[in-house]
C-alpha cells in the first residue's frame, strides 16, 4: 500500500543517528493515538540508542482513560511540569512531531514558541492528518492510514532494526493507537494491510484482550449516567440536516464531577441513528469551547471544522475549538453544515 522512498528512510535513519537529545510531541489533550505512537516510538529509540536521551514532551497530562497504557519513565506533562518540559524542547536536537499535522496542535504558546526558538533542532512530521504545515525537515503525512501508530509501526518495519526492539510493550502501544483511532475497527480501516499489521503486532506480544478490556469495562459509574442524560436531555436532532448536536457545561460537568476524558465517546452515540450521518458535541472547557465532530459515510467533517472553528482531523472524525458561547457555537455548526450540504448538492 505504501512504500516510502527509499531516501526518507535513510534520511530519518540518519537524523535519528545523529539526535543526542531526541524529543517526542503528541498533540494538546493526547488521545490513543497520539500517546500510542509516541510512546512506542520513545520505547523502541531507547532500546536502539541506550545512550541517548529520550522523553515525551506532551502538552497535557494522560486522561484517566488511557491511565492504563504502559508508558515509561521520561513522560512529561507541560501542564504539571512546565519549566521541564520547555528545558527538554530547548535542549533537543531532534523533535518527532506524532500524530498532529500543525505545530500549533501542541496548543500553548510557551511550547509552541519553545519549539520555534530552537533553531539546532531538526524536525520531524509523522502523522495522517490532511493538510499538514510545511515547515518540518522530513515529512510522513499518510491521510489515508488508520492512525499514527500505524504509520510509526510501518516506519518501524522500514527502519529494518532488529524486530526485537518492537516489544510486547510496544506493540500494545501501537495496538492500542489502533483500535482508538479505528473505534475499535469500525472506521477509517477498510483496508487490507491494516489487519496485516494487526496481526504482526500480536504476534510480536501486543496484548489486546488487555486493551479491549481497558477501553470496555472500566467506565465510572458517572460515565454512563452522563450517556443516559445526554440521550434523554440534551440530544437535538435535525432530520433534514441529518445531523445532531449535543451539549455539555462546565455546570453540567462539575455536577457530575466529570473529567474532559469521560465525555469520549459520546459524539458517536447518535450516528447509530438511522438517518443521522453527523454529530457535533460541544462541550464547555474552563477557558474555551472544544468541539467534536463525526460523520458516517463520506461527509467530510474535517471541511466542516476547519471553515467553522479553523479546526481540522479527518473526513468522519475532526474538531476545533471556540471562543465564545455554546449557544454560538452550535448556531455556527449549523449554519456551517447547511451551507457545506447545499454546495454538495
Ligand atoms: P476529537 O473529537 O476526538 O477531539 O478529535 C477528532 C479528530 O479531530 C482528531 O484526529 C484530532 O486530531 C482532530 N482535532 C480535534 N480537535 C482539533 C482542533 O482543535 N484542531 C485541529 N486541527 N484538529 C482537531
Ligand atoms: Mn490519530
Amino acid at each position: 500500500m505504501i512504500d516510502f522512498e527509499v531516501e526518507r528512510i535513510q534520511e530519518f535513519k540518519r537524523l535519528l543517528n545523529e539526535g543526542e537529545h531526541i524529543v517526542l510531541l503528541p498533540h494538546t489533550s493526547p488521545d490513543g493515538d497520539a500517546l500510542g505512537a509516541t510512546g512506542a516510538l520513545a520505547e523502541v529509540l531507547r532500546a536502539v540508542y541506550p545512550t541517548k536521551e529520550v522523553f515525551i514532551v506532551s502538552p497535557d497530562d494522560v486522561e484517566d482513560y488511557l491511565s492504563w497504557l504502559p508508558l515509561e519513565d521520561n513522560f512529561i506533562s507541560f501542564y504539571q511540569e512546565k519549566e521541564r518540559a520547555i528545558k527538554q524542547i530547548k535542549d533537543a536536537d531532534l523533535i518527532l512531531h506524532l500524530d498532529h499535522n500543525q505545530v500549533k496542535r501542541i496548543r500553548y504558546p510557551e511550547l509552541i514558541d519553545a519549539v520555534y526558538d530552537n533553531k539546532q533542532a531538526k524536525r520531524v512530521l509523522i502523522d495522517h492528518h490532511e493538510f499538514p504545515d510545511n515547515d518540518f525537515d522530513l515529512v510522513f503525512s499518510y491521510p489515508e492510514l488508520s492512525s499514527t501508530c500505524e504509520l510509526t509501526f510501518m516506519l518501524l518495519k522500514a527502519l529494518e532494526w532488529d524486530k526485537s526492539f518492537i516489544t510486547p510493550q510496544a506493540s500494545t502501544l501501537l495496538l492500542s493507537g489502533m483500535v482508538t483511532d479505528t473505534g475499535r475497527f469500525m472506521y477509517a480501516c477498510f483496508y487490507p494491510e491494516i489487519f496485516q499489521h494487526l496481526s504482526e503486532l500480536l504476534a510480536l506480544g501486543a496484548d489486546y484482550p488487555m486493551i479491549i478490556d481497558r477501553l470496555s469495562y472500566h467506565n465510572k459509574e458517572a460515565q454512563l449516567r452522563l450517556q443516559g442524560y445526554m440521550l434523554n436531555e440534551k440530544m437535538e436532532l435535525y432530520p433534514e440536516l441529518g445531523t445532531a448536536i449535543l451539549t455539555l457545561s462546565q455546570a453540567e460537568m462539575q455536577e457530575r464531577g466529570l473529567s474532559k476524558g469521560d465525555t469520549e465517546g459520546l459524539v458517536n452515540l447518535p450516528l447509530t441513528i438511522d438517518g443521522i450521518n453527523s454529530c457535533c458535541f460541544i462541550r464547555e472547557d474552563k477557558s474555551q469551547i472544544k468541539l467534536s465532530l463525526r460523520s458516517v459515510g463520506d461527509f467530510p467533517v474535517n471541511q466542516l471544522a476547519m471553515r467553522a472553528f479553523g479546526g481540522g482531523g479527518h473526513i468522519n472524525a475532526a474538531g476545533g475549538e471556540f471562543r465564545g458561547s455554546i449557544d454560538e457555537a452550535k448556531n455556527i455548526y449549523l449554519y456551517e453544515l447547511k451551507a457545506l450540504l447545499e454546495e454538495q448538492n
